[in-house]
């Protein structure tokens, strides 16, 4: 079969590897969508690819895309009917670690105490590619009404953006300021929306702002046009704060305004990957009581949970893909999507 792979700065490769087979315990998935996720574009722009990025240990090509959705096509020896039949509809957690220490337990195998084995689509094989081969205990069942697009979705962006909404603990009598309208912000917008809130979105972009009006965002801020973007969003807030705020941006200036933009008591959560920030710690955090919340992705449990609210309010993710690609157009698709001002795409290898 051919496979995705990031050598790094901005190349993309189709190599040849073999059809995998599963060993005991394992799966091969036939590939139905792998979605395209904004951190796919630090592999793609690393010097050295996802090597260069210190998740672990990698040895020869790896085949890139981390949002697996498609259908259980071999089961390998000591694998149970519950956990996977063939043609079961699924999406993959993307991550494998030891599998029994607390964090494993719970779903977190990024968390893996021992460090995380694997990281499919960085440090392991991914679904960029017709077949992929994985753990059954990292399946997670798609609901019947969700489709693989939506399930790529949710194993990585949108479910990044659930993630992070719980970790905040939002509610829907709250104002939340939403920074970065990618396909993690946008997805935060479109769920927050979902969820009650009034959704204020920032981005540079008219058309990621464009978009977010769309997706039930009540208030647009261009971050780049707007002098005071901290002002402006008090403007909005009785002059107090949004309650809450999340940086899907992963911009050393949206994480400083991230923080200052919420009431004294609010709470900020950063998901964007990667650079840093520079914060006045005593009167930006200590003297208005602000909690700030490091989030990375969702547990395999809460996956699921993210797939059935997603289901159970037919909130309409698919929408969130523009570009839909075939596997031998994804040189193509990876110089549109660093741009950065189009919505989500998705390879479809079969
Ligand atoms: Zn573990
Ligand atoms: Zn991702």
């Amino acid at each position: 079969m051919k496979g995705v792979v990031f050598p790094g700065d901005r190349k993309v490769e189709l190599l040849d590897f073999p059809d995998p087979t599963p060993g005991p315990g394992e799966v091969v998935l036939e590939i139905k969508a792998s979605g395209m996720c904004g951190s796919d574009l630090k592999f793609y722009r690393a010097s050295g690819g996802a090597a260069a990025l210190g998740l672990g240990k990698v040895s020869g090509p790896i085949i890139a895309g981390h949002e697996p959705c498609g259908v259980v096509a071999a089961v390998g020896p000591g694998v149970s009917e519950k956990q996977a039949r063939i043609g079961m509809r699924v999406m993959q957690h993307h991550y494998r670690g030891c599998g029994v220490c607390e964090h494993c337990a719970t779903g977190w195998m990024q968390l893996c105490v021992e460090g995380v084995a694997e990281v499919y689509g960085a440090t392991g094989h991914g679904a960029h590619a017709r077949y992929m081969k994985c753990p059954a205990r990292t399946l997670v069942p798609l609901p019947e009404e969700l489709s693989f697009e939506t399930g790529a979705a949710i194993a990585c962006g949108t479910g990044t953006a659930w993630g992070a909404l719980h970790r905040l603990g939002l509610q829907a009598d709250h104002t939340i300021a939403i920074f970065g309208q990618g396909p993690v912000g946008l997805s935060a917008t479109q769920l927050a929306a979902k969820m009650g809130a009034r959704v204020i979105a920032l981005d540079i972009s008219e058309e990621r702002l464009a978009r977010a009006k769309e997706f039930g965002a009540a208030h647009l801020i261009n971050s780049k046009s707007t002098d005071n973007v901290v002002q402006a969003i008090k403007d909005l807030t009785h002059g107090r704060g949004a309650h809450l705020s999340l940086d899907a941006s992963a911009s050393p200036l949206a994480r400083a305004q991230a923080v200052r933009c919420v009431r004294t008591w609010g709470k900020v959560c950063y998901v964007g990957e990667g650079d840093s920030v520079t914060l006045d710690v005593s009167n930006d955090l200590l003297r208005r009581q602000v909690t700030l919340i490091g989030s990375w992705t969702f547990s395999s449990v809460g996956q699921a949970e993210c797939a059935r609210f997603i289901a159970d309010r037919g909130i309409d993710v698919d929408r969130l893909f523009t570009h839909r690609w075939k596997l031998g157009q994804a040189e193509e698709a990876y110089r549109l999507f660093d741009l950065q001002t189009a919505g989500k795409g998705v390879i479809q290898p079969s």
